[in-house]
C-alpha cells in the first residue's frame, strides 16, 4: 500500500480529529519518513533498515517563511486556524534545530496568529535531551505516545530502533514537569501468523497501570484511518474504544476518544 507521505514543509489547513482545523509543519524531508520507531500501523509506510535523513531537512528560515506564506494565503477564508502542529514524515524531535524551530514558531503565531495552540505530536523518544524538554514546555500542548503496557508489546507495535525501551520513555514522560497528554492508538492485526492485539483485556490492564503512573492531565485513545505500513490491520471498534475509555474514567483519568 502507497505510504501517505506529506510533500510540503506547511501542509492543510487539514481538519484533525484532535485539533480542529489546523496547519500542519513537518520537520523532516518532504516525500521520506525519518523516525526512530517502526510501528506497523504509521500512516509514513516503514521506517527503512538503513534510516538516514534522505534529502535536505529544512531550515528554520525556510519553515518560518512557509508558514508565513500559508498563514497569509489562509488569512482570506471565513474560518480560522485553531492550531499548528508539528508532525509529518516521522519524528519531529529528531530534527537537530527542533528547538529553535519551535521557538520562532511560537513567536510567529504570537504575532498571526494569536489564537491557534502550537501542539507537538511526538513519540517521547528524545526525551533523554534536556534542550527538547525545555522547549516542549513552551508549546501550548506536547502529546506523548504511549500505545503499550509492556515491553514484548511497546517491541511488537512500536518497533523501537536502538536501546528504546516502554519503561525508560515511561519514565522519561513522568518526568516532565507538567502533568502530560498521552495519546494511544488502538489496534489488531495478524503478522506472520502472530496475533497484535492491544486491546485484549491483560494488555489493556497492563497499559493502564501505566497511565495510572505517568498521572496525565488526558488521554486520548484513537484507531486507524488511513492505509497503514503493516497490510491488513483492523480498525477498533468505536464499542471498544468507549469500553477502554470508561475503564479510564471509572479510575478518575480524565479520557476521549478521538474519532
Ligand atoms: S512514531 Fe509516528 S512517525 Fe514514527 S513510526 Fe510511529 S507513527 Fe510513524
Amino acid at each position: 500500500m502507497k505510504p501517505h507521505l506529506f510533500e510540503e514543509i506547511i501542509f492543510g489547513p487539514v481538519k484533525s480529529r484532535r485539533f480542529g482545523i489546523s496547519l500542519g509543519i513537518n520537520l523532516l524531508p518532504v516525500r521520506s519518513k525519518f523516525c526512530n520507531f517502526n510501528c506497523i500501523y504509521c500512516e509514513c509506510g516503514w521506517t527503512k533498515k538503513v534510516n538516514k535523513i534522505k534529502g535536505v531537512l529544512p531550515s528554520s528560515k525556510t519553515i518560518i517563511n512557509n508558514l508565513i506564506e500559508k498563514i497569509n494565503l489562509w488569512s482570506d477564508q471565513s474560518y480560522p486556524i485553531d492550531s499548528i502542529t508539528f508532525a509529518g514524515n516521522g519524528e519531529p524531535t529528531l530534527h537537530p534545530n527542533f528547538e529553535e524551530i519551535v521557538k520562532d514558531t511560537l513567536l510567529t503565531r504570537d504575532i498571526l496568529l494569536p489564537d491557534a495552540n502550537v501542539v507537538v505530536l511526538t513519540n517521547s523518544a528524545m526525551l533523554h535531551k534536556s534542550s527538547v524538554v525545555d522547549v516542549l514546555k513552551k508549546v501550548d500542548s506536547c502529546m506523548f505516545k504511549i500505545d503499550a503496557g509492556t515491553e514484548s508489546m511497546f517491541k511488537r507495535i512500536n518497533q523501537p530502533l536502538g536501546g528504546i525501551t516502554l519503561q525508560k520513555t515511561i519514565d522519561r514522560i513522568k518526568s516532565f514537569p507538567s502533568p502530560p497528554i498521552i495519546q494511544s492508538m488502538f489496534v489488531r492485526g495478524e503478522i506472520d501468523d502472530k496475533i497484535i492485539d492491544n486491546t485484549a483485556p491483560n494488555e489493556v490492564a497492563k497499559w493502564i497501570e501505566k497511565i495510572i503512573e505517568i498521572k496525565p492531565e488526558q488521554v486520548i485513545i484513537y484507531t486507524i484511518d488511513r492505509p497503514t505500513a503493516q497490510p491488513g490491520l483492523e480498525k477498533v471498534t468505536i464499542c471498544e474504544l468507549s469500553n477502554i475509555s470508561h475503564q479510564l474514567k471509572s479510575l478518575g483519568i480524565n479520557a476521549s476518544i478521538a474519532v
